[in-house]
């Protein structure tokens, strides 16, 4: 019996649980990567409930808890030191926390469990793949290994290659464009000065954003606790923050004059001239595609809906995909078969409704925090300060935060993710998955 081989595109979050998920399932995989070595570079990230759904069902959930930082809430200061945004993981369930963590940890727990599947996963890095061809029984790559040039054909390819993949079916991208802001961010000890169970964001107006994210340690050194700061401007002035030496005190007086011991812990940490981390620059992509998957070519992650990071979810959506495609892959074989067509409907019928919710409210939020105009940072204040007045709001807000939404009024439950058993009865089981 042939056992079904997936070319992955991209060991990222999402390249790297999706080959775990299929492997699990006995099903071989090729996981491509342009890289030679795993070394994420990149500030931390807060992944959120619906992505510890996922780790939970990974088993990786305990050994990211070792090295993260567990997150309560997210609370959003005004100059006026008025709380904009206050809304804690508990108020859409007493068990839900997030958890802070360093892109090299993400990695770093993704990758062990990998290497735990050495027969049916296979590594292929320093190898770009450029292009490739959908026939009836097959899909060839065609990509460069070390310069190189070669070709393998495959049972299926999953697209998981990023923000700026080249590879996803042009005719199913219905909008792909580059946001006019972006972020500075760095890495710090951890800030001990905030509460280091809260990601702490300062905002005035939609031109100013500061962000303070507890996000615990790297691998290699598992006892020295980290915070990512971060620092919102449009993307043609990235490259001239704090250049020279003179930029730090404007800088630093700008923020002590709304938020004293912030700017003097800052001043402390990031502009000291012991300050090991540098300012990196982060930029942001939206893309909406109209299809997730077709024939023997699916698209995951970033891939398939980069968006900004200003609701968090990115790395969640990326890991709820491969949960998503590892069930749909599970209902639609039958051994070395498999139901194209009903793969990538269960796939739609999970992921569509979830995706376009969050799309739609990233490009709604995402103005009133990063915009040029004057009135978006008034509307915002005003009208967040009353919905964190009403609880239903509140509650709604939470669970969006928490990644569990699949459309406006319906969620996910965590323990349908994070349980090992079988989707078809769990979809049977479970009311309150509501699939659209
Ligand atoms: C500043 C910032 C803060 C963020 N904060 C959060 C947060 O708090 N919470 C959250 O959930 N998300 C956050 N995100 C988003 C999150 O980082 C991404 O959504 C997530 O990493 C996407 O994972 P991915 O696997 O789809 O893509 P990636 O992680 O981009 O992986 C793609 C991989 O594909 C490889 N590749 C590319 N092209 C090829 C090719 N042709 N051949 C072979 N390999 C290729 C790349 O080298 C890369 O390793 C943030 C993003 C930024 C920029």
């Amino acid at each position: 019996m042939k056992t079904p081989h997936f070319a992955i595109v991209g060991a990222g979050t999402a390249g790297i649980a999706a080959a775990i998920l299929l492997a699990r399932q006995n099903i071989r995989v090729t996981l491509f990567e342009k890289v030679s070595t795993l070394e994420p570079v990149g500030a931390g990230l807060l992944l959120q409930p619906a992505g510890l759904a996922v780790f939970e069902h990974l088993g990786i959930l305990d050994h990211a808890i070792t090295l993260g930082a567990k997150v309560r809430g997210l609370e959003g200061r005004l100059p006026n030191q008025q709380l904009l945004v206050n809304s804690h993981y508990q108020q859409a369930h007493p068990d839900f926390y997030g958890l802070g963590i360093h892109r090299a940890t993400l990695c770093h727990v993704l990758e062990h469990k990998a290497r735990e599947y050495p027969e049916l996963i296979t590594w292929q890095m320093n190898t770009e793949i450029e292009r490739y061809d959908e026939q009836h029984h097959e899909v060839r790559l065609y990509g460069n290994i070390a310069g190189q040039s070669f070709d393998q054909a495959f049972d299926a390819i999953l697209i998981a290659n990023g923000a700026r993949s080249q590879l996803r079916p042009q005719s199913w991208v219905k909008f792909d464009q580059a946001y006019p802001w972006g972020a500075k961010w760095t890495i710090v000890p951890e800030c001990c000065d905030l509460d280091t169970e809260i990601l702490h964001q300062f905002h005035e107006g939609s031109k100013l954003m500061l962000g303070v994210l507890p996000t615990g340690a790297v691998p290699n050194e598992p006892h020295k606790r980290l915070s990512s700061v971060f620092w919102s401007m449009p993307t043609p002035h990235l490259d001239q923050f704090l250049r020279r030496n003179e930029d730090h005190p404007a800088w630093i007086d700008h923020i002590a004059q709304k938020w004293p011991d912030l700017a003097h812990w800052l001043k402390q940490h990031v502009v000291h001239p012991h300050h090991q981390g540098e300012w990196l620059s982060a930029h942001y992509r939206d893309v909406v595609m109209s299809k997730l998957g077709s024939g023997r070519v699916g698209v995951l992650g970033d891939a398939a809906h980069a968006m900004s990071p200003q609701l968090g979810q990115g790395a969640n959506m990326a890991l709820l995909d491969a949960w998503a495609l590892s069930k749909s892959v599970e209902s639609a074989r039958n051994n070395e078969n498999i139901d194209w067509p009903k793969l990538w409907q269960t796939y739609h019928q999970h992921r569509q409704s979830s995706t376009n919710f969050y799309q739609f409210l990233s490009r709604l939020l995402t103005p009133l925090y990063q915009s040029e105009r004057w009135w978006t940072g008034p509307l915002r204040d005003f009208s967040f300060g009353w919905m964190y007045r009403i609880p239903y709001f509140r509650k709604e807000m939470a669970l969006t935060v928490s990644g569990l939404k699949s459309g406006m009024f319906t969620h996910m439950q965590y323990q349908d993710i994070a349980s090992n058993q079988n989707i078809a009865t769990k979809v049977s089981v479970s009311e309150s998955v509501k699939i659209e």
